[in-house]
């Protein structure tokens, strides 16, 4: 007998019949005679309605800007998962299974207070193992939790993953299931490249990096939590028969494990693509060429949440003045033009230039830490196919390069291809 933490993503209860089969998933586990804990998403697409609710509301009420007051935006966003935890449980019941719904401020979930994007802080989780114990199914809202103002706070998205793996750690879980829509982790999206293939194992560190660049099949999150709690992960798919041979099998379930690296035998050099959509590079141009100056830059931007990534440096001939180039989410590129627009004079820069809609792919592999060339293989590969790259980032298991936005899925399937990570 084992504790299980079983995680259904937004497709995977799209609609009642979804949920009927994923109850199926949860009987499947039960009958076992495990202990089950159930994390759910929203319906597919009701997060982002709610989102668009909330963006819109200050407009058609007359405002002449979006701004909002965060702790709304989560009590708004928040309640897609409620719909589906109430659902699920009474589909479970329906089964016969003894179930019972629980929203994070119920367990409690205990998070800090950054609205939008709360972390967790803390989870009691006593009472889930005590009904658990009793043959009870927990099944609880992810992506939320209670805040320190006694306010529903949310993880930001894609955090459902997160609420699992956390809860997994407070439970003291065997394993924790993410079903999704795709049987496991992939080479690179397999909605962009068709050959991509599935990882039987991937290592913490790799996820992470897949995650943080781009790969939204596990919120980064959800992957620190599993990699510091050792919580033995699972991604895997709602989407098969829930009783098809293996399914259920407690030590090898069909998916992709995150594990350890140590416990990878056959390590390739790279191991996946990753891309990420909409960034805008930004270039501050003729900057005197001074200690503090990037302090001065980039100080301002931390102090208004926008998340700068590339950041490239060119001095001048004469050394007197620099051009500083950097990168953030396209949709944090208004304010972080506004913030240096404010900053101009300490700064000291004599024009700014940005570019909206580019793509940064990503080559991530633990292999490459003592593999020489892997750089050199994609500036190649890429050149050979006309793509001109705009930024270069690297660290010791992974290549970001920046490119313009149309040629995305060519670069990724390039890259795919040039590490002979097609499937054959
Ligand atoms: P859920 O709603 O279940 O949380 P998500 O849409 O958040 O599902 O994540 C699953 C999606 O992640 C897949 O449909 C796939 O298109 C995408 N994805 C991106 N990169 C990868 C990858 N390397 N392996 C698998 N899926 C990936
Ligand atoms: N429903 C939330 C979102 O769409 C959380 C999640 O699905 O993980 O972001
Ligand atoms: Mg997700």
């Amino acid at each position: 007998m084992a504790r299980i933490v079983m995680k259904f993503g937004g497709t995977s209860v799209a609609d009642l019949d979804r949920i009927k089969n994923v109850a199926r998933h949860v009987k499947r586990e039960v009958d076992a005679g495990h202990e089950v804990a159930v994390v759910v998403s929203a319906m597919s697409g009701k997060t982002n309605e709610l989102v668009g609710w909330v963006q819109n509301i200050p407009k058609v009420a007359g405002a002449n800007h979006s701004i909002y007051d965060a702790r709304e935006y989560d009590a708004v966003v928040a309640s897609g998962e409620q719909v589906t935890s109430g659902l699920l449980a009474i589909a479970l019941q329906a089964m016969g299974i003894n179930a019972r719904s629980w929203q994070g401020w119920q367990i409690p979930i205990r998070t800090d207070n950054a609205h939008g994007a709360a972390r967790i802080l803390d989870i009691d989780g006593g009472e889930m193992v005590r009904r658990m114990k009793e043959g009870q199914v927990a099944v609880v809202a992810g992506f939320q939790g209670l805040g320190p103002d006694n306010r529903v706070s949310t993880l930001g998205r894609g955090g459902s993953d997160t609420s699992a793996v956390a809860i997994a750690a407070a439970v003291k879980a065997d394993r924790c299931d993410i079903y999704t829509d795709v049987d496991g982790v992939y080479t690179t999206d397999p909605r962009i490249e068709p050959k991509a293939r599935r990882l039987k194992k991937i290592a913490f560190e790799e996820m992470l990096e897949m995650a943080s660049l781009g790969a939204k099949v596990l919120q980064v999150r959800s992957v620190e939590l599993a990699m510091v709690f050792k919580v033995r992960t699972f991604v895997r798919s709602s989407f098969e028969d829930p009783d098809a041979p293996g399914m259920g099998d407690l030590l090898n379930p069909p998916g992709t494990l995150i594990c350890d690296e140590e416990e990878i035998v056959e390590q390739e050099v790279v191991t996946g693509i990753a891309y990420a959509k909409d960034e805008a590079q930004i270039s501050l141009r003729r900057l005197d060429d001074r200690p503090g100056v990037s302090a001065a830059i980039f100080g301002p931007l931390a102090e208004s949440h926008i998340n700068v990534d590339m950041i490239v440096q060119n001095i001048s001939e004469d050394g007197s003045k620099t051009d500083m180039t950097f990168t953030v989410p396209s949709g944090d590129a208004e304010k972080a033009l506004r913030v240096l627009g404010e900053n101009k004079e300490k700064i000291g820069y004599d024009v700014v230039q940005s570019e909206s809609g580019l793509v940064k792919v990503s080559v991530i592999g633990i292999g490459m830490r003592s593999h020489a060339g892997v750089a050199a293989t994609a500036f190649r590969a890429l050149a050979e196919k006309g793509i001109n790259i705009k930024a270069i980032t690297t660290s010791e298991i992974k290549i970001s390069i920046l490119i313009d936005g149309p040629y995305a899925e060519l670069a990724v399937r390039t890259l795919h291809s040039c590490y002979g990570l097609d499937k054959s």
